[in-house]
Parts: structure tokens; C-alpha cells; sequence
């Protein structure tokens, strides 16, 4: 089963108070060891996240799963296109950033919860992580550059964070720009 429906911040009429208040909650650790229902979860978000060609990563909050679940590529960014091979993404649960270093790098990020816009944010450029992986076994990893980034953004999610509390520059479609705007003021 896969959900192909993300949640989003707002839709074309504005705040979409519905799916923002599931976004904006603090998910809960996954129970260890894994149980049935944890496991299904898990599968639930990679057959989504797998389903998809225009994600780099997907939490389990962006389907309405408020676990903390992450799963992410690591290999083929810019190719586009659907995950080909098990090789090139990650699945990490109840995930915890151990250090964090190097000089922060600012780039522009989007987010399928937050639709059409791009925002500017400082991120560090190498990070450890300990977490479980999808078999619920202990691991601790190291990340960088770009995958360090995307890992960072995915964490952001379990504790309801989004690209657009970062204060960096918001970039939006120049057609809809009263529309932002107004919900950026509002
Ligand atoms: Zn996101």
C-alpha cells in the first residue's frame, strides 16, 4: 500500500488548516523492537516515497504518519525519475543529529509540503546520525553535502518543522506573488 497523496502547508485557495496541523505536530518515537504496525508504517512510507519521481526524501508526517520515520536517496539526485535500486535511498527511524560540522552552506530548498516555492537555507555540511534502520537495528552514520542537507530537511519534518520558518529569502512563482503575499503576511 503507498499513499500518493503528500500533505501540504496550503493549497490554491490558502492555509490548509487540516493537513498544516498533522505537519506542524511533533511525531512520536517508533516503539523498539519493531512491532507489526511499526513495520507496516515503514512500508507504507517507502512504497510511497518509492512511488514518487519528484522527491528527494519523504517523512512519514508528509502521508499523515506521525512517527518519526524518514526515508531518502542517496545516489542519482538531478537524474530525476523514480528510485531504480535499494542501493540508492535510506530509511532511518527515530533519527537523532550526534554532531554537526563544517561551515554552514546556504542553498535553495523546496518541499512537497510547502508547493511552488523555494526558500534559502544555511545547513551544515556533515552530520552523524544514529537511528534505527528498517530492520530496526542500531546504526550510526555519517552524512554529507547534499545528502546531508536532504537528512537534515527530513528531520526537520518529525519535529514539524518546515522550510518556510527558516529566515532566508522565499522565492515564490512571480504569476502568484499577491497570493504569497498575502499568506506569508497573513
Ligand atoms: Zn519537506
Amino acid at each position: 500500500m503507498f499513499k500518493d497523496i503528500v500533505l501540504t502547508l496550503w493549497n490554491n485557495e490558502g492555509i490548509n488548516e487540516k493537513d498544516a496541523s498533522t505537519l506542524r505536530k511533533k511525531s512520536k518515537e517508533v516503539p523498539a523492537p519493531l512491532d507489526k504496525e511499526s513495520r507496516k508504517m515503514i512500508k507504507t512510507l517507502i512504497d510511497s516515497f518509492l512511488a514518487r519521481d519528484d522527491a528527494s526524501g519523504l517523512a512519514a508526517p508528509q502521508i499523515g504518519i506521525s512517527k518519526r520515520i524518514v526515508v531518502f536517496r542517496t545516489k542519482g539526485f538531478g537524474e530525476g525519475g523514480k528510485v531504480k535500486s535499494p542501493d540508492d535511498f535510506e530509511v532511518l527511524i527515530n533519527p537523532r543529529i550526534t554532531q554537526a560540522r563544517g561551515e554552514k552552506v546556504t542553498m535553495t530548498e523546496g518541499c512537497l509540503s510547502c508547493p511552488e516555492i523555494q526558500v534559502e537555507i544555511s545547513r551544515s555540511p556533515e552530520i552523524k546520525v544514529r537511528a534505527l534502520n528498517e530492520k530496526g537495528e542500531k546504526i550510526s552514520k555519517r552524512y554529507l553535502d547534499y545528502v546531508a542537507r536532504v537528512v537534515q530537511h527530513e528531520l526537520d519534518h518529525l519535529d514539524g518543522k518546515l522550510i518556510v520558518d527558516y529566515e532566508g529569502a522565499i522565492y515564490y512563482p512571480k504569476k502568484k506573488q499577491e497570493f504569497y503575499e498575502k499568506l506569508f503576511k497573513g
